[in-house]
Order: structure tokens, then sequence, then C-alpha cells
């Protein structure tokens, strides 16, 4: 295969793996990223403090041999604790398989082993501190600003790995003319806030789940870190009566987490400095087309597809991309631009279906999760997994545990729905009518 020099912009999570993966191939790669060298004690600014990561993310890791490194200090969560306005708890496993989890994972600790994993290839370059302001797309050439001035890089091929706001999406936006863009906006804001450790170093809660406190049109969660301490996301509107807008002062803050959230509150005694200090994110969608321009120019992770976090897949999705580009430069070693091409034939489908579930499964979190229905769906659909082992698949189980394409696991789970509500329709139509004719004779 010849040798291609790849410049890649943005070494967040998405970013360094990738590095890993055409490091591994043999091909030169110079990373820039505009951020100080995490390992520095520079945080990961702006996003999640820790993430969800699954199987789709633990593969992605697994064929690069980096799987048991960057899990070591990850925490399992089995299932979902609902915590309700009374403070009473409901625990929902994740699967009928009490094996399956879901895993915390510190976002600084996982992009350092990414980054670590890509420079043990002598390959592979990573810069900090050079932000990329332009690309040249027919020459693949980048334009950074770096701590001494600008700097102009030349690749074979550039790929922007450099999240939802991608400088390498915003130059094909400029330059390639039938470019297709769509970002949409939630109403609702994010901000993180924390549950610190009990005396001795302990989980106050439940350490191995994933805490929900369901409010209907918002909510908080919390996952759990190695030292002790939760991480706690609000999910709530930026506008209205009662929204970030509207709670300003220490006391409205308190007023309204006494509210909602009584049984959190005696837990978080930074809270205050806490809403005060920490920013409040925004939930973006991306959709673009194409994700290439020529053999020149490619985009993954959050730069071609950002998602809401409610499935906690956009890192996950993120990773799996780079598998998928990897074998996509593997059957074509001499042709990068049909490579390109069936990279994003294979994954644009799905990344359209993953973001209208992560929008779902936000509604489904905040409002469903509290209602008996939606507890009785899930027993329903975890007997009907052991039952029918291998032929019905909880749409959940589908994208979490499994690598089913996440435009294939969507439909089959309308499907499966369809036949057990039919299902369901004509049992309850023949019970019926087997009580009307003994009642009648
Ligand atoms: C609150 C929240 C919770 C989340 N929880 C989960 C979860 O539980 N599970 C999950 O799978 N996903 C989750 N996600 C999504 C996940 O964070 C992203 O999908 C993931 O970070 C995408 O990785 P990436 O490398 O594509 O982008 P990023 O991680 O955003 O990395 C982009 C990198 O590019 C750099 N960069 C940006 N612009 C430039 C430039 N011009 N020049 C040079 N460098 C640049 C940035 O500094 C950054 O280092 C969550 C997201 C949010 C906001």
């Amino acid at each position: 295969m010849p040798r291609t020099k790849f410049v890649l912009i943005g070494s967040g999570l998405a970013g360094g793996l990738l590095a890993a993966y055409l490091g591994r191939r043999g091909h030169d790669v110079d990373l820039y990223e505009r951020r100080a060298d995490p390992r520095e004690g520079n945080i990961v600014g702006g996003r999640s403090i820790n993430l969800a990561i699954s199987t789709r993310g633990i593969h992605a890791l697994e064929q690069i041999g980096i799987a048991d490194e960057a899990l070591q200090h990850a925490i399992p969560m089995r299932g979902r604790t609902i915590h309700d306005k009374s403070g009473a708890l409901h625990f929902t496993p994740y699967d009928v398989d009490p094996k399956k989890c879901i895993n915390s994972i510190g976002r600084a600790s996982l992009n350092t082993t990414v980054i670590e994993a890509a420079q043990r290839y002598p390959n592979v370059r990573v810069h900090f501190n050079n932000r990329c302001t332009d690309v040249d797309l027919d020459l693949a050439v980048a334009h950074l600003e770096t701590a001494n001035g600008t700097e102009t890089v030349r690749g074979d091929a550039v790929i922007g790995v450099d999240g939802a706001f991608s400088a390498v999406r915003k130059s094909m936006q400029q330059k390639i003319g039938n470019f297709q863009y769509d970002e949409s906006y939630l109403a609702h804001g994010y901000k993180e806030l924390t549950i610190p450790p009990g005396p001795d170093g302990s989980w106050r809660i439940e350490k191995n789940a994933l805490h929900i406190w369901p409010r209907k049109s918002f909510m908080m969660i919390a996952l759990p870190n190695p030292d002790g301490s939760f991480t706690c996301t609000l999910f709530w509107e930026f506008e209205g009566s009662r929204s970030f807008a509207t709670t300003k002062t220490d006391d409205d803050v308190r007023q309204f987490f006494d509210d909602e959230f009584q049984d959190a509150v005696p837990l978080m005694p930074t809270l205050l400095e806490d809403f005060r200090q920490n920013p409040t994110g925004s939930l973006v969608t991306i959709r673009c087309a194409p994700w290439f321009y020529r053999d020149k120019v490619c985009l993954l992770g959050d730069a071609a597809h950002a998602v809401v976090p409610f499935y906690g897949q956009g890192m996950n999705a993120a990773f799996e991309d780079c598998v998928v580009l990897d074998e996509c430069l593997e059957k074509f070693p001499n042709n990068r631009e049909r490579a390109f091409t069936e990279y994003f034939s294979r994954r644009k489908e799905n990344a359209d279906a993953l973001a209208d579930l992560a929008i779902g499964n936000f509604i489904e979190m905040r409002d469903k999760t509290t209602s008996r229905a939606f507890r009785a769906k899930k027993r329903l659909d975890h007997f009907l997994e052991a039952a029918l082992p291998g032929i019905y698949l909880p749409l959940y189980t589908m994208v979490t545990f499994t690598r089913i394409p996440y435009s294939v696991a969507a439909k089959r789970a309308r499907a499966q729905d369809m036949l057990v509500y039919t299902s369901l329709i004509v049992i309850s139509a023949i019970l019926i009518g087997v009580a009307a004719f003994l009642v009648a004779h």
C-alpha cells in the first residue's frame, strides 16, 4: 500500500484513535490540536467530564489493542436508577443479561490513552496549540494558527476530526457548491454539577448505575467516577418561566433543587458554586453531506455528525467511524477517493438514524422512565429477549450491546414493536371473546 501523508485536525477522542489506526497502517500522520496537551493538566474544556462507553466504542479500542488500558478505571453501570420526586428509587437493568453494562469513563483519561496509543507509532506526530483556520480543499493544505504565528501544512489528505464546530467542515461548506448542511439546537442546555465522595471515599449513591431524575420536560443524570464522586448533568430549558434564564440567584437555584431533586440536594454541598461557575452548554444535532471531497478531505466523528448525548453514543459512533474508515482504506489501498466514498455510504444512513434515536431517547429518559407502562414495556422486552434469544432484541440492546448498524436496529425495533403490539391486541381480543363466551354459557 502506498504510504499516504494524512493531516488530521483535532486530537479529541476520535482524532487520537484515528491517528493510531492510520499509524498502524504505516501512514505518515500529523495531528494538529488547538488545545494544549491534555497531559499538562488541560481539561478537555466545555464537554462532559465522563461518558458512557459501550460495545461499539470498546470494539474499536480492542481492534487497536488498547481496550484494557482504556477501561482499567471505567465503572460498569448495569442499569438505570430512577429517582422520583418523593425520593423513591426504581432500578431497571439495561439488559436481561446482568453482565451487559455500559461503562462510565473519564473523558480526559480516555483522550490521553488514545493520543498515547497513536504516539507509539513513530510515523505519528501530535502538535498541540495549533488551531486550524481554513483548509484549501484541492491542495489538501491546512492553515494553522500556532504559538509563533501562522503555518501551512500540506498532506495527501486532510481529515477533519475537529468536533461539532469543525473548521474543516466549514471550509467544505464554503467551497463545495452543493454541500448540504443542517444544524438544529435543542431548546435545552446542560450544566455539570458534582456529588463528591463520602468521607471514606465511597460512592454516596449506587455506584454501578446511571442515575436519572426524570421530571417530564427536563431531567438530571449522574454517572460515577473512580474517585467516589458522581458527575451530575442537568438538562434544562434555556428559556421559559422556570429555566436557566430565570434562575439567577442562589436562592432561585436552591429553591429549584429543593423542589425537584430533594434527595440529591444533601449530597451536593457545592451545588451553588458549581451552578454559578460551570458553563451552560448547548446541544446540537449536525447533519451534512458529503463527508469528503475527492481524495483530499474527509470528515469523521462529531465533525461529520454531531448528535445530542441521550443515547450515550456520540463517541461510540465516532470510534465506529474509525474502524469503518480503516476498513475502507484497506479495501481500496490505491484509491483513496473510493475509500472515502464507501466510508461515507456505510456511515451516513447510520449517523442519521442515530441522530433521531438520540432525540427520541431524551423524551424517553426525561419523561417516560417514571411511568409504570415504560417499566412494564422494559420487562416485556427482557422477557421476549430471554424467550426468543437471537430473534427478539430490544432497541436499546441493539444500539448499545451489539454492532448492528444503527439504521438496521431502528428499522428492526419498529417491526418488532409492531408485531408485539399486534399480538397483544389479538391475544386481548381472544381473551375478551373467550370471557364473553363463558359468561354467555
Ligand atoms: C454533555 C455530553 C455528554 C456526552 N456523553 C456521551 C456519552 O455518554 N457517550 C458517548 O458515546 N458520547 C457522549 N457524548 C458525545 C461525545 O462527547 C462526542 O460524540 C465525542 O466527543 C466526539 O468525538 P470527536 O473526536 O469527534 O470530537 P471532540 O471530542 O469534540 O474533539 C474535537 C477536537 O478537535 C479540536 N478542535 C476543534 N476545532 C479545532 C481547530 N479549528 N483546530 C484544531 N483542533 C480543533 C478540539 O479541541 C477537540 O480536541 C456527550 C456529549 C456531551 C456534550
